[in-house]
Order: structure tokens, then sequence, then C-alpha cells
């Protein structure tokens, strides 16, 4: 594996938790086969938590106007106040860092002094006696002066120590610190392939309304009705977005559909039997029906109605 690997994907992209998966694999002390941290080993544990002694952090920093007369900021000044916001959104953007930072109308830096500290905590042995990580975010708001002095470390750093940067203006990057990293690039969510198991549920459905089967629609209502409300909500989030793969495919745009072979394949299967006005009618429902969860309606009543308009749209 190579020591410096830079993800790079937009904001909300999951790049940043992507990363922390890595570090939490590279520090884990029960690793599987696989690529897969234990999750559960001491490392792990600490990993989750970012109290891992041998993960280091470095993101761009700043103080607020009046207090910008002290010496520069270094990320172990906000260590705490990084770790609770990223405990709290492990996908935090830019602008909501600066917000905890309370430096809205200012921009983060990483500057020289980061750049000598990184060296300096690198320069000792690891504490737990492994590996040990050091996660930059954000390396485009690093100081030239900064970058400079980090690029002979990120060519040939201590072995098991490893770089991961994650970036969300990669082309912003100086082209030194770039060639230095493997690239690894973070597709935005909404191109993210979807779990079989998200498919399964909506396709069960369909397949009672395209049998024309209504015992077996109200089967699955009562089914989901029967489930947690986080899944409840994950089925319509998960159903909205299957729904527009499929209106890709119905409309012969399949590539805007992001889907592989075999799942564009099946795909092709439903959308087929489709219609313009069922796709309108069906994203109206599941928008009332998400509205209507959020609520705390009565989930029965909710999914027989949702899963009847689905049967009912269908019907030619
Ligand atoms: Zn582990």
């Amino acid at each position: 594996m190579s020591h410096a690997i830079l993800f790079s994907g937009e904001e909300g992209s999951g790049a940043l938790p992507q990363a922390l998966s890595l570090a939490k694999y590279i520090l884990c002390s029960g690793k599987k086969d696989g690529g897969t941290a234990c999750g559960i080993c001491t490392s792990c544990r600490k990993t989750a938590q970012i109290t891992h002694p041998d993960l280091h952090f470095v993101v761009p920093v700043n103080r607020s106007g009046s207090q910008s007369s002290v010496r520069l900021p270094v990320t172990d000044d906000f260590l705490d106040l990084w770790r609770a916001a990223y405990l709290e959104n492990p996908d935090i953007t830019e602008q909501e860092w600066y917000k905890k930072l309370e430096i809205e109308n200012k921009q983060g830096v990483i500057g020289a002094a980061e750049a000598g500290n990184i060296i300096r905590k690198l320069q000792f042995r690891s504490f737990e006696g492994g590996a040990r990580v050091m996660i930059i975010w954000l390396p485009e708001r690093m100081h030239p002066s900064a970058a400079n002095k980090l690029l002979k470390i990120l060519e040939e750093p201590a072995p098991g120590t490893y770089f991961l940067l994650v970036s969300h203006r990669p082309d912003q990057l100086l082209p030194t610190i770039r060639s230095r990293c493997m690239p690894i690039q973070v597709p935005p969510k909404e191109q993210r392939p979807l779990g079989r198991e998200a498919y399964e549920s909506l396709e069960n459905l369909l397949d009672f309304c395209l049998a024309g089967k209504p015992s077996g629609v109200l089967e699955w209502a009562e089914d989901m009705a029967s489930q947690g409300r986080e899944s409840q909500k994950a089925f319509i989030v998960a159903a909205q977005r299957i729904l527009r793969q499929y209106y890709m495919i119905f409309l012969g745009l399949p590539r805007l559909a992001f889907l592989d072979q075999a799942a564009e394949t099946s795909a092709r299967r439903y959308a087929v039997r489709m219609s313009e006005p069922f796709f309108q009618k069906i994203y109206e429902h599941l928008n009332t029906a998400s509205a209507r969860l959020e609520r705390n309606v009565n989930a029965k009543a909710l999914f027989c109605s949702l899963a009847f308009d689905f049967f009912l749209s269908l019907q030619r």
C-alpha cells in the first residue's frame, strides 16, 4: 500500500469518513482478510473515538479577528473542538468547521508552523509500537511554505507512517504534493451503487403490483410497518433513488442511472413496465410518505396507502 494517499471527492461525498475507515484498518490490531478492520479491538475503538495516539489530524485553522495578533494557530490548539465536530458529523463541510472555529468570514490555513509540528511528531516512535496515520484534511488550504516543508517526508515517510490527504479541490493542490500521492477518487453519493437489499424490498412490492396481487401488496405493507422507523425512512430514500434510475432507463438514458450491466438489466425489466404519469405520481406519493414519516404517523396506515398507490399507478 502506498504511504501517501489522496482521497478526493466533493463536499458531502464521504471522503473524510472513507479516509478514517482506512486509518482504522491500518491501525487495527485484529485485521481480517479482505481489507476490513475488526471493529472491536482497542485500536479500532480508539480510532472510532478519534483518541488513538497514533492517529494525527491536520486541518485548516484560524483565529477570529481580535485574536489574530497571537502566533499562528495549529490544529493541536483546537483538537478537542475538531474531535467533537467530527464525531457530530464525520462528513463535516469546510464552512461548518469554520463556524465551529467562529471564523466564518475568514479562511482556515495549514501554515508553516503546522508543517513543523508534523515533522516533529513523526520523528518519534509510534506510541503503540505499530503504524501511525496522519490525516490531512483540505490540503488545498496549505500555505506553499508548509507544503514545501512536507515534500520530503511525504515522499519518504518513516516505515509504518501513512499520510491520508482528503481534498475537495485537488486541482488546487501544488503539483509537487499531488504527484507524491496515490489518488483515490470518491464518487458523489448519488452515483454510488446501492446495496442489493435496498432493491429487494422495492422489487418485491413491484412484483406484487405487476402481477396484480393485492394480497401480496398488503402483506408487503404490513412487513414494512413492522420494521423500525430508521429502516422505513431508509426504504423511502432508497426507493426514490432507484425510481430515478428506472426513470433514466425509461427515458433511454441508461448511462445516467450509473448502474453496472447486471443491475441495469434487472432495472430495465421494471422500467419498461412504467410510464411517465407513473413516475410523476409515485414521486409525489413518496415525498408525502417521507414527510408523514417525520411526523410519526401510524406506520401501517402509511405503508398500506403507499403500497396501494404503487399498485393503482401500475395498473393499466
Ligand atoms: Zn481492530
